[in-house]
């Protein structure tokens, strides 16, 4: 198929520029834009063109200091953990409302910043990361205790309190989602946050930042510290001052988290990488489930920690979903996220090389390469749309994250053989099943050992629902009133009661 022009000057392209030219190339302590210490700055790159498109600051250790000091200062006698839970809970919906008034702003910055097509920013990106703002500031006054008969003249009751300052590190393949996702429940359990953005996309933390300030959130309760991973990340992940962390990415730099929270013992969430299966069952409208497999692996350019990117079909419809998925990856629109595309860029020139390779790989190992394989264009970080066939699970393709538009798909014949393959991986994040027999679909959602199992369907992602993974693929679960433990922390209360009438 005829390519569309890789990068085009379009009207959106040249609003995001704008608005990013706009952005502070400061970091956000404090409730003021200050430079980084180092007066250091860090290139933003547009995967388009790899070209720079504006410079942030180089926050470091000196930096996610300061910004320590002041979330320090705005939990222990700031009004943010002392408010009204309500009125907190006003505040997250203004926010939201903020949000939303700049929501075009706020999709053409992400686009511009990772590379995704417009259109996913506008109808996922961004209103989820509303809506999960709104989720929260609904629990802020949902957030309590319990009363505890207990033997004795004692009233006994539990508080739910915030933690304290917690130190969260975001990746940059939902840079904004990623944020609300560890800003909500946070903030509506009354904590205070430093908030270091992956180095690719700190765009919309920057805006968001401004925003949080317009509607009146406290000084020093959301500080925002742009900034390499080994630096400024590992700052974060190791400042003694920081009560809680909270990760999100590379299940090699997860552990580096953890350690350190463990060093401190101090609590710590994380939520990695995945190597999530789909099982497609016999009996399945094929169209249906190619569909679907198709987007569960290819929506995000790949660059999704859910991706079902091990595809177990029966061998009674493997032909067919073979033959049906490579004209859905041949068919897939690759171009200039800012046009009408399926797909735009990988987010960088790493993640692009890592991906390639991954390509590779499953070409020496043997995998039949149906469609793609190769870089799309001669500018930008663009990969055709892959797709493996009759990938084994030894292969390097079916055993590691590829994080990329590279879809592999296997055969099965029983049910015991697919399930014992499916979980035979160090990940558990989520995984897909794809049956009509409710007895199928039963088995297969409980011995699937993973922290969500669509049917169905995939790639749902309500704030309400919690999201996190069994084995390497995490620690925690994000969204929903789960989040909300990974914020508190319960005090036991016991009152004399001296009333002997009531006791
Ligand atoms: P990464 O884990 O290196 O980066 C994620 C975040 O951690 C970024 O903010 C980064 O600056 C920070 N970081 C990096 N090194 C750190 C350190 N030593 N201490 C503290 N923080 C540190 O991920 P990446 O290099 O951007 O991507 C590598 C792979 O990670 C991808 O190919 C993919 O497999 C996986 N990934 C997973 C997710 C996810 O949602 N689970 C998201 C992004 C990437």
């Amino acid at each position: 198929a005829a390519q569309p022009a890789f990068v085009g000057e379009t009207k959106h392209f040249q609003d995001a520029l704008l608005y990013a030219k706009r952005l502070p190339a400061k970091l956000f302590i404090d409730g003021k834009w200050q430079d980084a210490v180092s007066g250091r700055t860090i290139a933003v790159v547009d995967p388009r063109t790899e070209e720079t498109v504006i410079e942030v600051a180089e926050g470091d250790a000196a930096d996610v200091d300061k910004a320590v000091k002041a979330a320090r200062k705005a939990f222990d006698f700031g009004p943010w953990p002392r408010m009204t839970a309500k009125e907190r809970g006003r505040l997250l919906y203004k926010l939201a409302d903020a949000m939303e008034a700049a929501a075009e702003e706020l999709a053409v910055l992400e686009t511009l910043d990772n590379g995704k097509p417009i259109s996913y920013s506008r109808a996922a990106d961004v209103p989820l990361s509303i809506d999960h703002f709104r989720y929260y500031a609904g629990w802020a006054d949902k957030i309590h205790g319990k009363t505890i008969p207990v033997d004795g003249p004692y009233l006994a009751y539990t508080l739910h309190e915030p933690i304290g300052v917690v130190g969260q590190i975001i990746p940059w393949n939902f840079p904004l989602l990623m944020a609300a996702w560890k800003l909500g429940p946070a903030l509506a359990a009354g904590n205070t946050v430093v908030l270091k953005p992956a180095e690719q996309t700190p765009m919309t933390a920057l805006r968001l930042a401004q925003l949080a300030q317009e509607v009146g959130i406290p000084d020093g309760v959301i500080n925002i510290i742009t900034g390499l991973g080994p630096t400024a990340g590992a700052a974060v992940a190791t400042h003694k001052g920081i009560d809680k962390t909270a990760f999100t990415g590379s299940t090699e730099v997860g552990r580096i988290v953890a350690r350190a929270a463990a060093e401190q013992l101090k609590p710590c969430t994380l939520e990695l990488g995945g190597k999530s299966p789909i099982i497609v069952c016999p009996d399945v409208d094929v169209d249906k489930a190619v569909a679907d497999a198709h987007m569960a692996l290819f929506f995000n350019h790949g660059q999704c920690c859910a991706a079902g990117s091990r595809v177990f079909v029966h061998e009674a419809v493997y032909d067919a979903f073979v033959a049906k998925s490579t004209e859905a990856a041949a068919n897939r629109k690759v171009g200039d996220p800012f046009s009408h595309v399926d797909q735009g860029p990988q987010v960088d020139n790493e993640q692009f090389a890592k991906v390639m390779s991954y390509i590779d790989s499953g070409k020496r190992d043997g995998a039949r390469l149906m469609v793609g394989g190769k870089r799309a264009g001669s500018r930008g970080y663009y990969i055709e749309p892959t797709v493996f066939a009759d990938v084994h699970d030894h292969m390097k393709i079916a055993r590691e994250e590829i994080f990329g538009p590279v879809q592999s798909i296997m055969k099965w014949k029983t049910l015991d053989e697919v399930i014992a393959r499916a979980n035979n991986t160090n990940y558990g994040l989520a995984a897909g099943v794809f049956s009509n027999n409710i007895n199928t679909v039963n088995t297969l959602t409980r011995a699937l050992r993973s922290g969500t199992v669509w049917v169905n369907c995939y790639n749902l992602y309500d704030g309400a629902v919690p999201f996190g993974g069994y084995k390497e693929s995490g620690i925690g679960r994000e969204k929903g009133e789960y989040a909300l433990s990974n914020y508190t922390q319960v005090k036991a209360v016991y009152v004399p009661l001296e009333s002997p009438a009531w006791r």
